[in-house]
């Protein structure tokens, strides 16, 4: 198989009480591991394909045969965007950004608090299932952007640096209708050294 489930970096119990366990489980071990195995069967015929990253076929999807574009934008972007996401997360991270990224944040949204309620309010108000974003454009200007389903802002050409699932399976079972209490909660686990090394290699 081309592409694989990558590790967790932690228990599936790291992230309470914030994020469940039982979530994480259903989470990574079913939704993402679905992504993996839709994305291996929609290029099971295009063995090049497969053998590229999925970053670099999500960069490029116009390019893509259309019999398995659609296929690699959902479920490629799910594998992909999930993979990002569980390494934005860790336990007893939170707080608040350091250094050329908390530089950034400041000049981009007048400081760390702004940027939270920028991006908390975008991430509470999509419409449906998909992410929010705070995102580097070829400038390596930050902004916030909001994208459906399983889209990344890759396919737009910006940078993602920092993601939220918003997807109802992220946060069902422990905040049901809740999504702002999710969202809240989400800056108690956030991992910031890897935003900052998101935005590192950004540059
Ligand atoms: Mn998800």
């Amino acid at each position: 198989m081309a592409f694989k489930l990558p590790d967790l970096p932690y228990d599936f119990a790291a992230l309470e009480p914030h994020i469940d366990a039982r979530t994480m489980e259903i989470h990574y071990g079913k939704h993402h591991a679905t992504y993996v195995a839709k994305l291996n069967a929609a290029l099971e015929k295009h063995p090049a394909l497969a053998q590229k990253p999925v970053e670099d076929l999500l960069k490029s999807l116009d390019s893509l045969p259309a019999e398995v574009r659609t296929a690699v934008r959902n479920h490629g972007g799910g594998h992909f965007n999930h993979s990002l996401f569980w390494k934005l997360m860790a336990p007893g991270a939170g707080g608040n950004p350091t250094g050329a990224l908390a530089a950034a944040i400041d000049k981009a949204f007048n400081g760390i608090t702004g940027f939270q309620e920028q991006f908390s309010s975008a991430a509470a108000a999509l419409f449906g299932s998909g992410w929010a974003w705070l995102v580097a454009d070829a400038s390596r200007k930050l902004s916030i952007v909001t994208t459906p389903n399983q889209d990344n802002p890759i396919s737009q050409g910006l940078v993602p640096v920092l993601g939220l699932d918003v997807w109802e399976h992220a946060y069902y079972l422990k905040y049901q209708n809740r999504r702002p209490d999710y969202i809240a909660a989400f800056w108690s686990v956030v991992n910031w050294k890897q935003v900052a090394a998101n935005l590192e290699a950004a540059r």
